[in-house]
């Protein structure tokens, strides 16, 4: 993969990109029975393209594509060596294709393209390669029974799984559901989010180069409600893995309720806590993470370290070493520019969303340390901002804000720490920062999450288990426990004569 152009020549390659803008049926780009809706380019504020709004006609087809799949059974009873070449293929071709990937969701909604480059088309081509290294690992079992019977517990695919995932990572964030999803044998839709449905017609269109057969990755695009809600109602569908917001994610459970029972794994919001104790060992490395941590992809991140919790002996060198290093670590500009960190928003109305939560922060007393205000640019931006003297009641502390707004709480050691970090309907992930082996396994036992970072922030692999705990969600993306959620046991007990 080329990765060293110039802006100039990153613009050039986005005016020559041609994409499909409607669904991926049955292995073919259609556009679908509805009408069109506009994906507008948050670094410009011009329209980018017009994509087939999905109906639930639509969706009727792409769900009968999948379970005719299913049934045909070419993948599902493919042997999972072969199973496993299609999805290693399919990673190489990611990366191979990995610019037209980038442009693509950095066209959408903002990414700086070196993001993309860096870390999303790798991070998406590892997930299909480790998921298909799994393909032929899903082993069922044999138990101990009297002399009469054998009994042995069989693992198979559910499927037909709705994957309906959000724009904040559009290709890693379908990767991280549809991967697992193929891997163990079922047919997939894709519903991405409208505000970036372009790259997961690519993914679809590259899973049939790769040799997989046709209906088993289907792409639906469309609004939420019209398109999103059909999916997940609808009776043949047998599991949904959803990521998104808590609100959206709890109309999951109820669609699952009032149509057919269907499995429903929920990745969703957070408000994650990084506890910053007085004896950490390098107070510069635990700043630079708490930059990262909340401004990295414009503070678009579920997990993003949102509320720093710091103990009040080193509260004003952290605060005074933040100011210093955070108000210029992120500059806005245009995200095909290759030394750009800070894309816009990813729509206006988000913006207006984030400056609403910085006015309300203001107005319940905290003190805006720099940043609250918009750059000089045409597109969503929004500069990078740091709150001081929050209080954890506070709404800037409490709600899943999805910019580059970090609110620092002063905490008087662990045990109050952990009191606030805990204070919140989220749970997604937590960081300690500490050199004290106690303090840090007290913190890792009674910290609310499902993830935990020790002297790190937003590190791992892909053993790693992510999700929430609390309303940030349930079920797991990445890891092997992720793959077993799109399988169910079938146990079959043998009478012997
Ligand atoms: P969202 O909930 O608005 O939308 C997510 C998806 O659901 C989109 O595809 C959308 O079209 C669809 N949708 C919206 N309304 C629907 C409805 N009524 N019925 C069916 N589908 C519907 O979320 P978003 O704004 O796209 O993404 C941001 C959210 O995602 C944040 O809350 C963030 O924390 C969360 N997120 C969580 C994780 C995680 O792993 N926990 C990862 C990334 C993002």
């Amino acid at each position: 993969m080329t990765t060293a152009h110039s802006t100039r020549e990153w613009h050039a390659r986005a005016g020559a990109l041609s994409y499909p803008t409607g669904h991926f049926l049955d292995g073919e780009h259609v556009l679908g029975g509805g009408g069109r809706f506009t994906v507008t380019n948050p670094a410009t504020g011009s329209v980018l393209c017009e994509v087939s709004a999905g109906t639930a006609a639509d969706v009727d087809r792409a769900v009968a594509s999948g379970r005719r799949a299913f049934a045909r059974g070419t993948w599902r009873r493919m042997a999972p060596r072969e199973r496993l070449g299609v999805l290693t293929r399919l990673a190489g071709l990611i990366d191979a294709n990995g610019e037209r990937f980038a442009l693509l969701d950095t066209l959408c909604m903002g990414k700086p393209i070196s993001d993309m480059l860096a870390s999303d088309v790798p991070a998406a081509a590892t997930t299909f390669a480790y998921f298909a290294e799994l393909s032929d690992k899903i082993d069922g079992a044999v138990t101990a029974t009297a002399a009469d019977a054998f009994h042995y517990i069989l693992r198979e695919p559910l499927g037909v799984v709705g994957c309906i995932v959000p724009w904040n990572y559009p290709l890693l964030m379908a990767a991280w559901k549809v991967a697992p999803a193929l891997a163990a044998g079922n047919s997939v839709v894709l519903k991405p989010a409208e505000q970036s449905p372009l790259s997961g017609l690519l993914l679809a269109e590259l899973f049939i180069e790769a040799g997989g057969p046709a209906g088993v990755f289907n792409v639906v695009n469309g609004l939420g409600e019209a398109t999103g809600a059909p999916l997940a109602l609808h009776r043949d569908v047998n599991k949904i893995g959803f990521t998104g917001s808590t609100e959206v994610g709890k109309l999951m459970l109820v669609y699952a309720g009032q149509s057919n029972m269907k499995r429903v794994s929920l990745e969703c919001g957070g408000k994650s806590p990084q506890i910053f104790l007085a004896d950490l060992d390098d107070l510069d490395r635990a700043v630079s993470y708490a930059i990262n941590g909340i401004f990295g992809n414009m503070g678009e991140v579920c997990n993003a370290g949102s509320r720093l919790l710091v103990d009040q002996p080193i509260a004003e060198a952290f605060v005074a070493r933040f100011i210093e290093r955070g108000r210029t670590a992120y500059r806005a500009g245009d995200p095909l520019d290759p030394a750009t960190n800070l894309g816009p928003l990813v729509t206006a109305a988000h913006r207006s969303r984030v400056v609403g939560y910085i006015e309300r922060g203001k107005r319940e007393g905290a003190r805006l340390e720099f940043g609250g205000d918009i750059p000089d640019l045409p597109g969503s931006y929004v500069n990078p901002t740091l709150f001081s003297g929050v209080q954890n009641r506070m709404t800037i502390a409490q709600e899943e804000i999805f910019g580059p707004v970090a609110a620092t709480i002063v905490v008087d050691g662990l045990e109050e720490a952990l009191r606030v970090a805990n204070d919140s309907t989220y749970g997604l992930a937590a960081s300690v920062w500490t050199r004290d082996l106690n303090k840090a396994h007290k913190a890792v036992r009674d910290l609310e999450a499902g993830v935990i970072w020790v002297n790190c922030f937003d590190h791992g692999d892909m053993t790693q288990p992510f999700g929430g705990y609390k309303q940030s969600g349930q079920g797991r993306d990445k890891c092997l426990e992720s793959l077993l959620g799109y399988t169910q046991t079938k146990s079959a007990w043998i009478h012997l004569g």
